[in-house]
């Protein structure tokens, strides 16, 4: 075995300190880390990085996949709106809710990434994802429009 799947990192056998992080420390990965310590505030990484987490996470739906991002607590998806080309997700709860707001700044670009890379498999069809509202702006909650293409 030269690499992990996504099934293999959820083996974990922790006694005292269990299955759980604090979302202080995905923060600090997210918004330190990859944001702040890497060049271009990490935007083309980060979108590789999703990329690939979404392509291998074991969902064979839509459903499933946003089931998927709850049970992961990043946040609480629910769709706004669904056709054949266009998909519009709302993310109550989201990893960002709380921070201070940031005019026009919106955070959630990995997570976003991870629905491209997730929903691109699913539908073997060319899609691309755009962060259209995030609670780090100002707004009510974080949301995501995934255009479908092909
Ligand atoms: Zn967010």
């Amino acid at each position: 075995m030269t690499s992990f799947t996504f099934e293999d990192l959820q083996r974990i056998d922790r006694v005292r300190l269990g299955d759980e992080v604090p979302l202080e420390l995905f923060r600090a990965i997210r918004l330190i880390g990859m944001q702040q310590g890497l060049p271009l505030e990490g935007k083309g990484t980060t979108a590789s990085i999703g990329r690939k987490i979404g392509e291998s996470l074991p969902v064979g739906t839509l459903e499933e996949l946003l089931e998927l991002f709850a049970k992961l607590r990043i946040g609480l998806p629910r769709v706004l709106q669904r056709d054949e080309r266009l998909i519009r997700i709302a993310v109550d709860d989201c990893f960002c809710k709380g921070l201070p707001v940031i005019e026009e700044k919106k955070v959630c670009d990995l997570e976003g990434a991870i629905l491209e890379g997730a929903l691109g498999r699913i539908l073997n069809r060319k899609v691309s994802v755009r962060e259209t509202k995030c609670n780090v702006s100002g707004d009510e909650h974080c949301e995501y429009e995934i255009r479908i293409y092909g």
